[in-house]
């Protein structure tokens, strides 16, 4: 039996949004590691620099980009420099996404305060901006006949979180546009056009790490219910991730597409019963 080199990933050309963040930078590391090139695109200069002093030091192939995934005109300005410099597109990863305070309820602001701004910010940011991305990006695939978008999804796209309605929402529409759009790329573009996302499950990261362990390491509450639903007992950390990515962005995953991959410790399978 002949099987392919599953992972082998030398030498293509993969754009990175948000790839100067906890996530984004460790997909940027893997993924040059393995002999790709990365484009890493982000709004934090400061950032975008620390990114670029690791990717350095590693020897890796990159360009950064300063730019928001919400503004079109800087996406496809950002998608031409990608293509007069490197030739092609090959890999899209939509990394930049997130939660704010402004679309949280706690105990000063219930469902009733939060106001539409904050509710906006957070849905546009994960979803428009991962729709957006993938037309600037994404359009350059449909040209070339093959490609590979792939999506950063959530836990709560499968079932919310409590007190992040407008991040759960958004990133259940970032599931839902997946499936779409990799039904739109195969059929009306080319079925070389792969389209997946992960649904990451509780990574504890520098950002998460006060809301997950108090002062002397012990779980908090919220904490603790997260291990009670999960099935193998801890959480992630952001290297969980890596493999699957490489997986999904790879030619051995060439038959899979509008998946959305839980990398979760069984979070998504457990009922709680
Ligand atoms: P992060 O805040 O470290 O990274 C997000 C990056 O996006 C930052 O570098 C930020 O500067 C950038 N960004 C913000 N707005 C932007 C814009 N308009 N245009 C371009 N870049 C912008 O967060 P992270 O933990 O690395 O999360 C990455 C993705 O993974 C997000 O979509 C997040 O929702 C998702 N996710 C994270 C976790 C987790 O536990 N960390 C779990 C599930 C899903």
């Amino acid at each position: 039996m002949n099987v392919p080199n599953s992972y082998d990933i030398d030498g293509k050309v993969c754009v990175i949004t948000g790839g100067a963040g906890v996530l984004g930078s460790a997909m940027a590391k893997a993924i040059g590691q393995q002999g790709a090139t990365v484009v890493v695109l982000d709004l934090d200069d400061e950032k975008l620099a620390m990114t670029g002093d690791e990717l350095d030091e590693m020897g890796v192939e990159y360009t950064t980009i300063q730019g928001s995934v919400l503004d079109r005109a800087e996406l496809e300005a950002a998608a031409e420099t990608v293509v007069d410099e490197y030739g092609r597109i090959d890999v899209l990863i939509n990394g930049a996404g997130g939660n704010s305070p402004e679309a949280t309820t706690d105990e000063e602001t219930d469902f009733f305060g939060l106001n539409a701004e904050g509710v906006e910010n957070v849905f546009n940011l994960n979803f428009l901006g991962t729709f957006l991305a993938s037309q600037a990006f994404g359009e350059y695939m449909a040209q070339q006949g093959e490609g590979h978008i792939l999506n950063v999804s959530s836990m709560n796209a499968f079932t919310p979180l409590t007190k992040i309605p407008a991040y759960s929402g958004a990133k259940a529409a970032v599931s839902n546009f997946t499936e779409w759009l990799a039904v739109d790329m195969a059929q009306n573009h080319s079925p070389d056009i792969r389209v997946n996302a992960i649904a990451p499950g509780f990574l504890l990261t520098e950002q998460n790490r006060y809301l997950l362990l108090d002062d002397d390491g012990e779980l908090t509450d919220r904490g603790q219910q997260i291990i009670d639903h999960t099935p193998q007992d801890r959480f992630g950390d952001p290297e969980d991730l890596l493999s699957t990515v490489l997986w999904l962005i790879a030619p051995g995953s060439e038959f899979v597409t509008g998946a959305v991959i839980p990398i979760d410790g069984g979070f998504s399978a457990y009922s709680g019963v």
